[in-house]
């Protein structure tokens, strides 16, 4: 979280706490001076009763009666007062916190999503002014191609994201499923990566002619965003694995990798949106922290289940269970 924001969610808190300690403490001065004045009312009441009269024992009941029938009244009205003040305040303060965090992320985000526009858009410019006016050997040409290649991949699969997470935001997307061939979809997606990055090891268990009803495009776009992820967050040198197999009556995805693997009290926030672990300005990868996020939405809209574990020496396991019928 950057120093300003930092302070900012400081001054709010601070603010925050005196307010509702101030009210905290109006509603009981309240209570002290109403109960005060209710004793009051009934002493004077009390003394204008005359100790002859025959009735006087009767009076004397029903003024104590009516006393301490105030005094519950005000503790029962003030009670409801403070637990509504609370359940406010606990509201208030998870909204604003909430609003704070949001509004950090986007400012991240749109930061991320500057430089990740920028770069591979600069990087294709040269490669191919560079073709232009050289005259290069045919492996320079041919690695200058496929490395531009890469790049206008790379910014396809961002405006992908960018342009599902919007239409999912804006509630405007319309699903189309239909039955299709899970394995046949992820052997597709592994064979473009190894096009793109053919020095990764990757291996395949995956079990063939798995079926389930769900989006083609979808799905392609959450295999490739947790084989990125796994292939951005683990050494160059390590294999990734794949598995798809079938049980009873699931079927169960999953991508592990030996990379540095996720701390507890993240697993659960990496699926938030534009989530991304560490600082903004330390940090050495790239992307928009939306990946993982979609991941999530597009798993939750085919009815299933998405979860990380830690593998074994070392890494994270990306599980996803469908459920088929
Ligand atoms: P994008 O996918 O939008 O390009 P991203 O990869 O940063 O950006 P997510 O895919 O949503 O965003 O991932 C969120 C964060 O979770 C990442 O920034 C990274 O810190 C962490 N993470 C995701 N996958 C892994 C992994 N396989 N190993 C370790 N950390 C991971
Ligand atoms: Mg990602």
């Amino acid at each position: 979280m950057s120093p300003l924001l930092k302070s900012k969610l400081t001054l709010v808190t601070a603010v925050y706490w005196i307010l509702l300690s101030y009210m905290v403490a109006a509603l009981l001065w309240w209570f002290i001076a109403l109960d005060k004045q209710n004793r009051m009312i009934s002493n004077i009441m009390l003394s204008e009763l005359k100790h002859e009269d025959p009735n006087y024992y009767r009076d004397a009941v029903t003024i104590g009666n009516a006393t301490h029938r105030k005094t519950i009244q005000f503790i029962s009205e003030g009670t409801t007062f403070l637990v509504l003040i609370l359940v406010g305040a606990v509201f208030v303060f998870r909204a604003t916190r909430r609003q704070i965090k949001l509004s950090q992320q986007q400012q991240n985000f749109m930061m991320a999503v500057t430089h990740e526009l920028k770069t591979p858009i600069a990087v294709a410019q040269l490669n191919l002014e560079t073709l232009q006016k050289r005259q290069l050997e045919e492996d320079k040409r041919q690695m200058l191609i496929s490395n531009t290649l890469q790049e206008a991949n790379r910014l396809n699969a961002l405006c992908n994201n960018i342009l599902f997470a919007a239409q999912l935001d804006a509630g405007a997307y319309r699903s189309n499923k239909q039955e299709i061939n899970f394995s046949d979809l992820l052997e597709g997606c592994i064979d473009s990566f190894k096009n793109r990055f053919p020095n990764r090891v990757i291996e395949e268990k995956i079990k063939e002619s798995i079926y389930i009803i769900g989006e083609p495009l979808l799905l392609q776009m959450l295999v490739n965003n947790l084989i990125d992820n796994a292939n951005k967050y683990a050494n160059k040198g390590t294999p990734i694995t794949i598995s798809l197999d079938q049980k009873i009556n699931q079927v169960e995805f999953s991508v592990a990798d030996l990379g540095e693997g996720l701390a507890e009290e993240e697993k659960k926030k990496v699926f938030e949106k534009f989530y991304r672990v560490g600082e903004e300005n330390t940090r050495k990868t790239k992307g928009t922290g939306l990946g993982l996020y979609l991941c999530k939405k597009i798993v939750q809209g085919h009815g299933g289940k998405i979860f990380v574990n830690n593998n074994q020496p070392q890494g994270s396991i990306f599980t996803v269970l469908f459920k088929i019928t």
